[in-house]
């Protein structure tokens, strides 16, 4: 098969098959041109390595295979973050969580607990945004684990990892603040195999009939892992608002709430331990 010789000619090949807006960010990312030079000069010649990783990136996508995955990163709160097949990919509406969790960790010293950390998303930008937080992440994948590292190591934040099953990786510690970004889809939902969340990992993604095996879990062990007044914040599905409130509430929690994300979905539930 011969290669796209242009910008103009590779975006034409990539038509029908994947999104237009897809196709631009991988031509960007196979070429380092701008955006505006992939639009506005479609004669410009592509070099045939560019050529030649952008025409097996589209193969790829058409395939179905994430976009993150076939670059390797996904930016979340305005970072790059390394991901691989080992871990969900982060999504814009975790942001929340960044955002609910940093509006309560005081300004003195925190410690902090993120369960399930995937690539350390949400444990390196609250090290990065709270630098008098002492941040500790657990994930249960040492794979997981490994592309957490290499983000710390790759954006600064000040970490420590743990191996383990939520609160079993840091038996016998307390903490001020606990956040999780769980599996909460129902193990028969159709949604995991549709789009990206088939290349996901399932460990991540499902957690039971009803999505909340894992949300019951966390919420019912975490009282003996919080110091008293502290915080656990919970990142759940659209629909599962009312669910993961009564869960906190009859874990003991108080000041029990939820908040939207920017579609004004119910996203993330929270409760202060009394
Ligand atoms: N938001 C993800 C989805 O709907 C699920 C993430 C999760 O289970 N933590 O695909």
């Amino acid at each position: 098969m011969s290669l796209p010789r242009t910008f103009g000619d590779a975006l034409a090949l990539a038509r029908g098959q994947v999104p237009a807006s897809e196709a631009r960010l991988l031509l960007r990312e196979a070429s380092g041109a701008s955006a505006a030079a992939i639009v506005g000069f479609p004669e410009r010649a592509l070099a045939p390595d560019a050529a030649a990783r952008f025409t097996a990136w589209i193969a790829r996508r058409a395939a179905g295979e994430p976009v993150a995955y076939i670059l390797g990163e996904r930016e979340f709160y305005g970072r790059r973050f390394a991901v691989s097949p080992d871990v969900l990919i982060p999504r814009p509406e975790t942001e929340l969580l960044v955002e609910q969790a940093l509006a309560r960790i005081p300004d003195g010293t925190a410690d902090v607990l993120d369960l399930g950390t995937g690539s350390g998303a949400i444990a390196i930008t609250l090290a990065l945004e709270a630098p008098q937080a002492r941040v500790t992440a657990v994930d249960i994948s040492p794979a997981a684990l490994a592309v957490a590292r290499s983000n710390a190591e790759q954006l600064g934040g000040q970490v420590r990892w743990r191996e383990g099953s939520w609160f079993s990786g840091v038996a016998g510690e307390r903490f001020d603040l606990v956040v999780s970004n769980p599996p909460y889809v129902a193990s028969e939902d159709p949604h995991l195999l549709a789009g990206d969340v088939r290349f996901e990992p399932r460990g991540a993604l499902a957690s039971g009939p009803e999505g909340l095996d894992d949300i019951r879990a966390i919420a019912g062990a975490a009282p003996d892992a919080l110091n008293a007044g502290g915080w656990l914040l919970l990142e759940h599905g659209y629909d599962q608002g009312d669910a993961a409130r009564a869960i906190l509430i009859s874990a003991g929690f108080v000041e029990v709430a939820t908040a939207q994300d920017l579609a004004g979905l119910d996203r993330v539930s929270f409760g202060r331990l009394p």
